[in-house]
């Protein structure tokens, strides 16, 4: 429902396919693919998590928040949704408006055409309409050049407060999770308050294992989670096909961990 490219159904298909036992689709700020995702996973008898992943900005930096067994009719936890997604097709108007500048034109219509849900446009959709146009090799590339952080591309934007993130969370039923701690351009002192305002504020595991960490991270990361009292998360962070690591292919989180699927109800 956001910026993936294999619909709900097919996904858990998917993952029954490379042996998948238990499964959380965690669709940027929206919900609408759980129930279509929960009923394949049934027919395909696997453990099926309610998620979400929301954007927030903390201290200037985008962290994203995944939420894990929450309830996708929590009328609090939809309002906050629908506001963080609210600002995304006037960012990708100023994302458009500084590739106009630099010369490559059409890109607001061409991601556009792209995003099968207009107010979930990302940078995702520009990535694959930049190489789809030619403009670059791979997502990556386009990444790279224009749109990862630093690049001119990747304008700025207000996401959701760190607090009302793990507050929408928490207040579904659901167990707030950092996402890909390792991506983002934090040092180790900002690291550390991250954690520790995040844990404060109730948050309650980080990724250790994800498919967009290098295996450094994965050490790194379980030792973080050991030392602040975390659970971890593994998460393939697949989008599609070709362009992310494949469902189902990641190692196990390091034995030292108490993996986060543990600390939620089971269905
Ligand atoms: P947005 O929510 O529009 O900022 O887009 C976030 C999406 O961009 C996420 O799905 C990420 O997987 C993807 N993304 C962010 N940085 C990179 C990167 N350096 N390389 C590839 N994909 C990225
Ligand atoms: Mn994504």
């Amino acid at each position: 429902m956001s910026d993936g490219t294999v619909a709900p159904a097919a996904l858990v298909a998917r993952a029954s396919r490379r042996g998948v036992g238990s499964l959380a689709l965690t669709d940027h700020d929206d919900t609408g693919g759980l129930a279509e995702a929960a009923e394949a996973a049934r027919e395909h008898g696997i453990r099926f998590i309610n998620g979400v992943e929301i954007s927030v900005t903390w201290q200037g930096e985008t962290i994203h928040v995944v939420g894990l067994g929450i309830d996708p009719a929590d009328a609090a936890l939809q309002a906050g949704l629908a506001a963080t997604r609210s600002g995304r097709i006037e960012r990708a108007q100023r994302m458009s408006a500084v590739f106009d500048s630099l010369g490559i034109e059409g890109t607001f219509e061409g991601a556009t055409r792209l995003a099968g849900n207009p107010r979930m446009i990302s940078r995702t959709h520009y990535a694959r309409y930049l190489c789809d146009q030619g403009h670059v090799k791979s997502t990556k590339d386009a990444f790279r050049r224009w749109l990862g952080s630093g690049r001119p591309c990747n304008v700025a934007q207000e996401w959701a407060r760190l607090d009302d993130a793990v507050h929408w969370i928490n207040g579904s039923g659901g167990v707030a999770v950092i996402a890909h701690p390792g991506r983002y351009a934090l040092d180790r002192p900002q690291m550390r308050a991250l954690l520790s305002e995040f844990r404060d504020l109730g948050g309650a595991a980080i990724e250790v294992v994800t498919g967009s960490h290098q295996p450094q991270h994965f050490s790194l990361f379980a030792k973080y989670a050991v030392e602040f009292g975390f659970a971890a998360s593994c998460g393939s962070d697949f989008h599609s096909p070709g362009e992310s690591r494949d469902l189902g292919g990641l190692p196990p989180i390091p034995a030292i961990c108490e993996p986060v699927w543990q600390r939620l109800p089971a269905d």
